[in-house]
């Protein structure tokens, strides 16, 4: 076994061995009645673990950027306008995914590293009539956590359709659709869901699939049209069978296994989990003495950490180093501070061990690329959390 690594990028994540087995079984036909049972039960789980029971929740094969394209090709048409609530990298990228489909575009941008503050999204949205604005729940590129339910409120106050990017916090961070008024919160299976790349989730509210019928225009995507996909889920909710296109169907019996393990662990619990992970993960980096991208304890995210490099160290070194003492991690995806820092996913299946693994990997690299520490001082810190 030395040749197994610990794979704490922010997605795809180590899954567990129960749902990896789900992937090696032979194929059943997408419509066998053993998989529209399993098909149905998902998207009733999906309700579960959304927090959203009045909810339509969609399953279709793609990433969690198809996710995001879904929800803006079925909800944007034409002229309409939108707020894009930015805090890095996928905030951006939905900007330019609802310019696609004629959306007027504003954007309020973070200071790299922290949210923007709630009373800016309030006098935004005071100063313009919105349709819809979308905001990204965890930051996968800059480790910064929005209060989700808070601007879920003001798209309430203000009458503004709401979608959640949560591709890196459904099922890690706590999420309350339903309660916090969200009207599309969407995923990809590949992060703190914990199943294998290659499903693009989201859960649409009875607000969010009303303005979807009062259309005036088609959508403007062949594939990812709610109108081609509704009746699917429908008939799967209904235990029959219907075809649009095949679905992956190894994935959604993994994704209900996935599902079945995050409901036994219980959601309360297992966001607990996180928040320990995440805090420990900070605690372990700060006594290391490095700084992280996000600015304080109130905005960082629970799923992933972005530590920066300390100026001593040769950076690129550093995580081919990490590599060889066992533990994969990723780099920054800020385009302007890709070489600044690096990042860790710690959601899903992640545990104590993990985490010193991954903090005892990141001490001997730091010390064999320049950076002298005390041994230790780090991993101590998981051990006081955990
Ligand atoms: C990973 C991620 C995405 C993109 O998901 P893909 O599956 O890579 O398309 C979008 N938003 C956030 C917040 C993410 O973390």
């Amino acid at each position: 076994m030395k040749s197994r690594k610990l794979l704490m990028i922010p997605g795809p994540i180590e899954f567990e061995s129960e749902v990896m087995q789900c992937m090696a079984i032979p194929t059943p036909s997408h419509v066998s009645p053993d998989f529209i049972d399993c098909f149905a039960n998902s998207l009733k789980l999906m309700k579960d673990v959304w927090q959203c029971p009045s909810g339509q929740p969609f399953i279709i094969a793609g990433t969690g950027t198809l996710a995001m394209d879904v929800a803006a090709a079925n909800l944007i048409e034409s002229g309409d306008k939108a707020l894009v609530i930015a805090t890095g990298y996928f905030g951006l990228r939905y900007a330019e995914i609802l310019k696609r489909y004629g959306a007027q575009v504003d954007i309020l941008e973070a200071e790299v590293g922290d949210i923007v503050p709630l009373e800016l999204i309030e006098e935004q949205l005071k100063s313009k009539r919105y349709k819809l604005l979308t905001f990204t729940h965890v930051d996968t590129s800059t480790a910064v956590l929005n209060d989700a339910k808070r601007i879920g409120a003001l798209g309430k106050k203000y009458n503004v359709l709401t979608i959640l990017d949560g591709v890196c916090s459904v099922a890690g961070e706590e999420i309350k659709q339903e309660d916090w008024g969200i009207d599309v919160v969407l995923t990809a299976s590949q992060k703190a869901i914990g199943v294998p790349p290659g499903l693009a989730l989201l859960v649409a509210s009875k607000n969010a699939m009303q303005v979807f019928d009062q259309r005036t225009s088609p959508v403007a995507n062949y594939y990812g049209d709610w109108a081609n996909w509704l009746p699917i889920m429908k008939a799967y909710e209904n235990k029959q069978a219907s075809y649009f296109g095949t679905p992956p169907v190894n994935l959604v019996i993994a994704l209900e296994k996935s599902l079945q393990l995050i409901l036994k662990e219980g959601l309360d619990h297992r966001f607990d989990r996180h928040k320990r992970a995440g805090k420990a993960m900070r605690a372990a980096i700060k006594a290391l003495g490095l700084d992280l991208l996000s600015k304080n304890e109130h905005v960082s995210a629970n799923t992933l950490s972005a530590p920066l490099y300390p100026s001593q160290i040769d950076t690129s070194a550093f995580l081919k180093s990490v590599n060889q003492e066992g533990v994969i991690l990723a780099g920054g995806l800020l385009p302007q501070l890709k070489n600044n820092y690096f990042r860790i996913g710690h959601m899903g299946s992640v545990n104590k061990n993990d985490l010193l693994a991954t903090v005892g990997a990141i001490e001997s690299a730091l010390m064999n690329n320049g950076y002298s520490h005390e041994l230790g001082l780090g991993t101590t810190q998981i051990l006081k959390h955990f």
